[in-house]
């Protein structure tokens, strides 16, 4: 057997071909350091390939009935679950996540994805308008020819597979740019949709990074329709390069999600689903709540408690069923958490647990890049730290007096993706998720998600909604058609 480092290949055409330019980067392994695949550094190139195949493909692929598409996404999303140990592993080992979160989450949630949308498709309506005994109008929704699907490190099969099936199952043609940092679900995504029969050209994953590949493919004229998931700085680009073509675009960027505890929240209820929505996947989820808020007659014992429970979370190599917080992505990304939690001690705030690199969990993992999860106190609400995303295992706590006061504080920042409100008050509850600016509101859960509901992000956390008829409509042209009476 070779000691070579498995090599991943793009899928263009339905083959796995080398990069045009021949490189390969190094994929590392964030809970060892260690390089354990190489992804390759494609280039305008490759994104020229994948344009071919995918605009061959589009003529056939979108006249193909929708209940033969939906078949075929059926099945890609029944292979997924075949292999579902497979992909959890690769996952696992590509990101730093816990195994069991993988296995328990990501990976499901990818096949949910492809049989929500394989069966949208059968129950789409078209609109018809009479228009006072003068004419008849209907819609035709049309797919909308090549996508372009870029998506981050976090959730890497998930995210990636929220946009290729809406985009594919609709009868659109796709370019995928997964993270370079994540690359492996996606290869292992192309070989369940060669064998669940989906056309050569109609899914085309060009790997590298976003400079080479990702600017390529929001560039390119022929590509009308870019979703996009990532930073809000990366985002900015995107609409920049989209904007004078007059692409499609939809954004989902970064967030700074406020978790507003009321006293009388169910407080045992309150703190469970904080350190879920505070710590899940190391905190590098886009919906996490980074900023917990807590009204003062709970602030003290809620904190003592959070602190108290969050320290017992076992830090720990992913692939071992006990770890309840795996590595950091990278060390770019380590660097990251480390620079906030120096920066919150500039600006004044206590270090209330964690704060500091973690011993390595084992011998295998020496070099990985590890952070424990970290509670922040006493900070300014409008400090760097309350207002910067941070992307880590890392939270503040603040007290607040009232209602209004509150809620000026979850607004305070110039992101609006999601947040968390935590009590038993049912008219409380429906007056400050009107009030709150996110796209998405929980009270009392964190994370409930139904593939049918709009998901997305207000102010610089994106634009655009993904989810359900939201998906179907951004990967549609509506026509209309209108026909005298
Ligand atoms: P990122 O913006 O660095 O990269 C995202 C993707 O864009 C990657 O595939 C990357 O290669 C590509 N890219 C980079 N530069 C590009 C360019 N110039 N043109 C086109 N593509 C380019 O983000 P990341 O670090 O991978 O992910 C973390 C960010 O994603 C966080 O800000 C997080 O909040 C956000 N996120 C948002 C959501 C959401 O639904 N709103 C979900 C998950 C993650």
């Amino acid at each position: 057997m070779s000691d070579e480092p498995f090599q991943i290949r793009n899928f263009i055409d339905g083959q796995f071909i080398e990069p045009v330019g021949g490189k390969y980067l190094d994929n590392i392994e964030p809970a060892t350091g260690k390089p354990y695949s190489q992804v390759p550094d494609s280039d305008a190139r490759d994104v020229e390939l994948a344009v071919s195949a995918a605009e061959k493909a589009f003529g056939d692929w979108s006249r193909t009935p929708a209940a033969d598409r939906s078949r075929i996404l059926l099945r890609i999303a029944d292979l997924i679950e075949r292999d579902l140990e497979k992909f959890a592993r690769a996952e696992s080992i590509d990101t730093g996540k816990p195994l069991s979160l993988a296995r328990s989450l990501d990976i499901p949630r990818a096949a949910s994805n492809f049989r929500f949308f394989a069966t949208a498709i059968l129950h789409t309506e078209n609109e018809a308008h009479v228009t006072d005994g003068i004419a008849f109008n209907y819609t035709l929704r049309q797919p909308r020819g090549i996508a372009g699907l870029i998506s981050p490190w976090n959730l890497p099969l998930y995210l990636l597979s929220w946009k290729i099936a809406p985009a594919i199952a609709c009868g659109n043609t796709a370019i995928a740019k997964p993270s370079e940092l994540t690359p492996m679900t996606a290869y292992l995504l192309c070989e369940v949709c060669r064998e669940a029969g989906l056309p050569n050209g109609v899914l085309n994953i060009v790997h590298g990074t976003g400079p080479n590949v990702g600017a390529a493919v929001t560039a390119h004229p022929k590509i009308g329709t870019i979703s996009f998931t990532g930073g809000t700085v990366t985002g900015r680009k995107v609409a920049e390069t989209c904007a004078p073509m007059f692409k499609k675009v939809s954004l989902e960027l970064g967030g700074k999600n406020p978790n507003i505890v009321f006293a009388d929240a169910d407080q045992d209820a309150a703190i469970a689903g904080s350190l879920r929505s505070s710590f899940a996947n190391q905190g590098q989820v886009c919906l996490c709540g980074s900023r917990v808020f807590v009204e003062r007659p709970a602030y003290k014992d809620f904190v003592e408690r959070f602190v108290e429970k969050a320290s017992q979370l076992r830090l720990g190599d992913p692939l071992e069923a006990t770890t309840d917080q795996g590595a950091i992505v990278s060390k770019t990304q380590l660097d990251k958490v480390k620079f906030y939690v120096d920066l919150a001690q500039q600006e004044g705030g206590t270090i209330a647990l964690g704060g500091a690199a973690p011993k390595p969990p084992n011998e295998r993992c020496q070099s990985g890049y590890f952070f424990p999860p970290t509670v922040i106190t006493d900070l300014p609400v409008s400090c760097r730290v309350n207002r910067e995303e941070i992307f880590g295992p890392v939270i503040t706590i603040t007290p607040f007096d009232d209602e209004e006061e509150v809620i000026g504080y979850a607004n305070d920042t110039d992101y609006g993706l999601a947040s968390s409100v935590w009590t038993q008050n049912l008219n409380r509850a429906h007056r400050v998720a009107e009030k709150i600016h996110t796209g998405t509101v929980w009270v009392n859960c964190w994370l409930v998600r139904d593939l049918r509901v709009p998901f997305g992000g207000m102010k610089q956390s994106g634009v655009g909604r993904e989810g359900g008829e939201e998906a179907l409509r951004f990967f549609t042209e509506p026509k209309n058609v209108c026909i005298a009476t």
